[in-house]
């Protein structure tokens, strides 16, 4: 190959990791990250297989900018500020063209999630993009999946269902007569938004919080069960999207919301005199117990069309 794997690195690696938090960002043997006094780290890693993870027509782009933003996902969900990323990708072969397109959603991603990238690994073999992402809050007021009570009001930020609607749409499972929520859907998955400005705001708000990567059901399960507590859910209350509402038969559209993954909204339980964030539904309330309910019935894995 022409290229060095110095060469691959500088051309296409460097030149993300400018942060006033980063003391020394790619090229020495290790990143140099400054963690405010009184505050801890959180560090949180994912990693997307080509054929496990990725559809056909999953360009390199977005590739790259989902598995930052699933990594960032996870620490809006702790209620943390965002400080750097490492990146591990394993590549079959040099292509040139499939890395600028790959930097640009990861470009893209780093600014949208103010992560600058000050370090990783390249390496020949199967595609393999591993993100950890670090990020800070201050000593003792991490946002946990175990500090909802009984009380406190269930809310989600977003709408729901969306990105499991975009997949069905990518994969050929589902038709939508109109382009644009097509595309709206579509976008929900392949380009998620971690909701980090929103995670950070919740820190001195919420009680509990937890990421939706799975679907409401299995997520809104583990809350409750770090927390040792009942989640009530009034399906009526269920955020959507006017594009879910147009291409969603109304008979599927709770399966989607209820068990659909990849929405990466946040699930927090916000104590009873706290308000409402922008952007954000109330969706149902906590209660003492244990397991998740909707409308009443118990939920178990009744509503999980897809399979997690
Ligand atoms: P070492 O042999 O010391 O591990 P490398 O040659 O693997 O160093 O990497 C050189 C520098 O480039 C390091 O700062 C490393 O963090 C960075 N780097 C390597 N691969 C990537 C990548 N995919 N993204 C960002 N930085 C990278
Ligand atoms: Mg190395």
């Amino acid at each position: 190959m022409a290229l060095t794997e110095f060469d691959l690195i500088h051309q296409f690696f460097s030149g993300m990791d400018a942060s006033d938090h980063v003391l020394l960002g790619v090229g020495d043997d290790a990143a140099i990250i400054d963690i405010t006094d009184g505050w801890v780290l959180q560090v949180s890693t994912d990693t997307v297989t080509e054929g496990v993870h990725f559809l056909p027509d999953c360009g390199p782009s977005d590739i790259a900018y989902r598995a930052v933003m699933t990594a960032a996902s996870d620490l809006a969900a702790m209620g943390a500020a965002p400080r750097a990323m490492v990146l591990a990708l394993s590549l079959p072969e040099l292509d040139t063209t499939w890395l600028e397109a790959f930097c640009t959603g990861l470009r893209a991603a780093s600014a949208d999630a103010r992560l600058p990238l000050v370090g990783g690994d390249t390496t020949r073999g199967p595609l393999v993009v591993t993100v950890t992402v670090m990020g800070a809050t201050p000593t003792d007021h991490s946002l946990l999946r175990s500090g909802a009570a009984p009380g406190d009001r269930l809310c989600v930020s977003g709408t729901l269902g969306d990105a499991a609607a975009g997949l069905a749409l990518l994969r050929g499972d589902l038709a939508a007569s109109n382009a644009a929520d097509a595309a709206f859907l579509k976008a929900r998955f392949l380009r998620p938004t971690a909701r980090i400005a929103l995670g950070e705001s919740l820190r001195e708000l919420a009680t509990a919080a937890i990421d939706i990567s799975d679907g409401l059901l299995a997520d809104s399960t583990h809350l409750a069960t770090k927390s040792g507590v009942a989640l009530q859910i009034d399906h009526r209350l269920l955020p959507r999207s006017t594009a879910f509402s147009a291409v969603i038969d109304p008979a599927q559209q709770l399966g989607y919301v209820l068990g659909g993954g990849d929405d990466y909204e946040l699930l927090f339980t916000l104590p009873h005199s706290a308000d409402l964030p922008e952007g954000c539904t109330e969706i149902g309330r906590v209660v003492a117990g244990s397991g998740v309910s909707c409308d009443g019935m118990p939920t178990l894995r009744g509503y999980d069309h897809f399979g997690h």
